[in-house]
């Protein structure tokens, strides 16, 4: 953040002071009392299981400078307690002003699936020319996205901003508060259906990412994603779409897999750029259209953009690939939805080196009522790829067994509910020319296994 005053702070919340100095200079934003960078601004949120107001003491203790409170009236201290009436909001607040404060234009990402990836591309194809700031980690919420912003500094020439949503209205929240110049809709699925009802809803909500557009953006969607293919910005906003069909203005052209790796060639009016990926997926053949799309219209040679992503190997439990003994792991761990699900078997069914495909597969969550359903489509999903076993790590995921077994008899089907028992399993199965998938929801802790394998 460049510096900050308690002042400008009371003025972007309507705050009160209550205690310490206006002019105390302020640095960066903490919600988490341990962790402090320096000219700290605490911020305690009140979560469903706790409130942080009580660790305002131990935040001071690790080197706050100040605090936010919305629990107390009065104090007599040396350092600034800033009184609020809700410390979430006076956070989205600081965020939005500080945004006012910065002049670079901003990029949002939003979609049911693959939002991280998209944001690590598009930052990759941007830096070809430009210093670019993206969200680190995974900060796509209503108190991430403030602070995310709070730490774009004066030398950052352009944003790439994850907003994400779990909730109907967060993402018009999240979206004003970033006020982008451009946004990207990777797709609609089915991801959080449990809160948001239906995938017309999910379609709706995402599409209120609009609500940050300013006047004179531009609106990327996936033109081959059906919801969004006939979509339009609204007034005063430019559409492109990115994919493979017809309709798309960035268009990938005869798209294949060469050793593993899609390759294709990238169309813009009548430019041509041959490309080939170091990241596994058809899926990621159109995040990297997008990305060719947004450096294009920010005025990058679809070229110079095309070398860049030629380079990105991938992100953190995304379909990361390790080689160990002979045997090829796919950690693609993060998360699961049914539309990942399927593009991570549809990567392991591309290495056709392997002698045996496993796939490792643990409950997708927030599904719903239909979450049964969608488990079971897995197992058809695999059923008619090239999987010689598939191995399942819970409840849910039995679903995606009962299925295999229904409609392809031929794989080998292994069923867990312990983690522990599930790596003692495949200590033993595991050999030489296999290729093992892993994936699951986060919660399900499939991650911590995969990792045994390819960092013993
Ligand atoms: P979250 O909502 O948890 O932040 P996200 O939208 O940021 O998730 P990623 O972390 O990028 O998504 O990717 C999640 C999974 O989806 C990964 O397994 C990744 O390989 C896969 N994936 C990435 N891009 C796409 C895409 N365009 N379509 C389908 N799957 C994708
Ligand atoms: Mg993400």
């Amino acid at each position: 953040m460049v510096n900050m005053t308690v002042k400008e702070i009371l003025s972007a919340t309507g705050g009160r002071l209550l205690c310490g100095n206006e002019d105390t200079v302020l640095e960066h934003i903490s919600i988490d009392s341990r962790s402090m960078k320096g000219n700290d601004l605490f911020v305690p949120i009140i979560g469903e299981k706790q409130d942080a107001h009580r660790f305002i003491g131990q935040a001071f203790d690790n080197g706050a400078t100040a605090t936010l409170t919305s629990e107390h009236d009065a104090m007599d201290l040396d350092q600034p307690w800033i009184r609020v009436e809700d410390t979430k909001k006076a956070l989205q607040a600081i965020g939005s002003y500080y945004r006012d404060c910065l002049k670079l234009p901003l990029v949002g990402i939003t979609g049911s699936v693959g939002k991280t990836t998209t944001r690590e591309m598009v930052a990759c194809a941007l830096s070809a020319r430009y210093s670019v700031y993206k969200t680190p980690g995974n900060h796509n919420s209503q108190v991430g996205v403030p602070i995310t912003l709070s730490e774009i500094s004066a030398e950052d020439e352009i944003g790439v901003i994850e907003l994400g949503m779990s909730e109907p209205g967060e993402l018009t929240v999240i979206a004003k508060i970033a006020k982008i110049q451009m946004a990207v809709i990777t797709n609609i699925g089915v991801t959080h259906i449990e809160q948001l009802g239906s995938q017309e809803n999910i379609y709706r909500e995402k599409m209120s990412i609009q609500d940050g557009l300013m006047e004179g953006g531009i609106l990327f969607l996936n033109g081959d994603d059906p919801l969004l293919k006939t979509t339009k910005a609204k007034e005063g906003c430019k559409t492109i779409y990115y994919g493979t069909r017809e309709n798309c203005d960035y268009r990938a052209l005869d798209v294949h897999i060469e050793e593993g790796f899609p390759a294709f060639t990238a169309a813009f009016g009548q430019k041509r750029v041959p490309i080939r990926l170091a990241v596994m997926g058809s899926h990621n053949v159109l995040n990297a259209m997008v990305s060719l799309a947004v450096a294009s219209e920010c005025g990058i040679p679809m070229e110079e953009a095309a070398k860049c992503l030629q380079d990105f190997t991938g992100f953190k439990n995304r379909q990361q690939i390790y080689h160990v003994a002979g045997i090829t792991i796919i950690d693609d761990t993060y998360n699961a939805s049914p539309v990942s699900m399927k593009a991570g078997l549809e990567v392991l069914g591309s290495i056709t080196k392997a002698e045996r495909r496993i796939a490792v597969l643990a409950d997708m969550k927030e599904l719903g009522e239909k979450s049964p359903e969608y488990h079971y489509e897995i197992g058809e999903y695999i059923a008619e790829h090239p999987v010689y076993e598939l191995v399942t790590l819970g409840e849910m995921a039995g679903e995606i067994a009962r299925a295999v077994k229904e409609h392809a008899p031929h794989i080998l089907v292994k069923e867990f509910m312990e983690p522990e028992l599930l790596v003692t399993y495949l200590n033993k199965e595991l050999k030489e020319g296999d290729c093992v998938l892993f994936k699951g929801s986060n919660s399900m802790n499939l991650g911590p296994v995969a990792e045994k394998f390819y960092r013993p």
